[in-house]
């Protein structure tokens, strides 16, 4: 697949409007209008949305009626960021977790609809606990991300903000339109408590919009589209009509065995631990893969293993069937586990392994 993208100018400013949020209720106003203000801030500008059904076939569109635009999710580690992109892209990019930092890479994503074509940047959470090479290097990868958008979606849990939130919003450019997306708003029972968080919210960064939603409920996600596109700019697309994303087979592979591993050992494994692909093989349908996990202590190598070895067997097992799905073939999957101590520590070597 070609990876190479096109590079365009910047959108004039008239094409990306930075509506101002919807006005801000006192704490009194009654639920009724406090859910008539959601419904607006949420879903006024998505109405439009064409359903997947009449989304006319890519090749209808001449170059020069198609939109096209980078947009960075971005946010704490465990708001859904991944989750969303998934939403999004309508396939399996991104891993996710309950544990916190599972994303580090800058995955990208990208989805065409009618003329538009959606292109998405998942980045890793701000780092706040350490400030070792590998964190660096993660916090260069955010910076990276929201300075060459023409969106950001800035993703919060609806009626939170900490520290955390604190110290990536405080990393977003002003000059780039960014949407407050207040996610897993159905963890939100009582709609009133949320007035004075959203004039809080108001008060911390110019949000050209307000929007409550889930994102693992589809029509939400639906809308999202809506809402999103019209900060793109009109120019041709940069992927094939079809493409979902622009990481290798060998990436994906990668993904999908770190993410049983963190699944499978739950919180006791720091997630310092990391997956190397050693090899990676096509004969016909047929994958072969070798993977190695790094870890950095012995310890760690026994609870990744597990009694008589069925903890590992499980992750295999598991990567395994999700590698045949997505690859649509039979896949012989060798997984090693070694223990490289302090590697998170040491620079060169984080480059090496493939963290900018
Ligand atoms: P990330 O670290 O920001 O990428 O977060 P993830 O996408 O990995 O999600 C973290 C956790 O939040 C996972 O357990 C998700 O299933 C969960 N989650 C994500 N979106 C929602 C939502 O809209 N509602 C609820 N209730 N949970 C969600
Ligand atoms: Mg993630």
């Amino acid at each position: 697949m070609s990876t190479g993208k096109k590079q365009t100018p910047k959108p004039a400013p008239a094409s990306a409007p930075v509506a101002k949020v919807i006005p801000v209720l006192p704490v009194t106003q009654s639920q009724d209008a406090l859910d008539a203000m959601l419904a607006r801030a949420t879903f006024a500008r998505g109405a439009a949305v064409p359903s997947e059904s009449s989304v006319p076939a890519a090749a209808a569109v001449p170059e020069n009626e198609q939109r096209c635009g980078l947009i960075a999710i971005v946010g704490k580690p465990n708001v859904g960021k991944s989750t969303l992109l998934n939403a999004l892209v309508g396939q399996k990019v991104s891993i996710t977790s309950r544990k916190a930092q599972t994303t580090r890479h800058r995955i990208t994503g990208m989805r065409t609809r009618a003329a538009t074509q959606f292109v998405f940047v998942d980045t890793p959470g701000f780092q706040t606990r350490h400030g070792n090479a590998l964190n660096r290097s993660l916090n260069r990868t955010v910076v990276g991300a929201v300075n060459d958008v023409d969106l950001i979606v800035f993703v919060v849990e609806a009626g939170q903000f900490n520290l955390a939130d604190a110290k990536v919003l405080a990393l977003l450019p002003e000059k780039t339109p960014a949407i407050l997306l207040a996610n897993k708003f159905d963890l939100i029972h009582r709609r009133a408590e949320i007035a004075p968080w959203l004039r809080d919210m108001q008060e911390r960064h110019n949000f050209a919009e307000f929007v409550p939603m889930s994102a693992n409920n589809a029509k939400d996600v639906e809308r999202l589209f809506g809402i999103c596109e019209k900060y793109l700019p009109v120019q041709p697309w940069m992927y094939e009509a079809d493409a979902l994303t622009d990481r290798s087979d060998r990436f994906m592979a990668a993904e999908i065995i770190r993410e049983k591993l963190f699944r499978l050992t739950g919180d006791e494994l720091p997630y310092t631990s990391t997956v190397i692909i050693d090899k990676y093989e096509e004969e016909g349908a047929l994958r072969k893969i070798a993977a190695t996990i790094v870890v950095e202590r012995d310890g760690h190598k026994g609870m990744i293993i597990g009694e008589k070895g069925e903890k590992l067997k499980r992750i295999g097992t598991e990567a395994r069937h999700e590698l045949e799905a997505l690859t649509g073939g039979k896949v012989f999957l060798e997984i090693w586990v070694k223990v490289r101590s302090g590697w998170a520590d040491d620079e060169a070597r984080v480059k090496t392994f493939g963290y900018e």
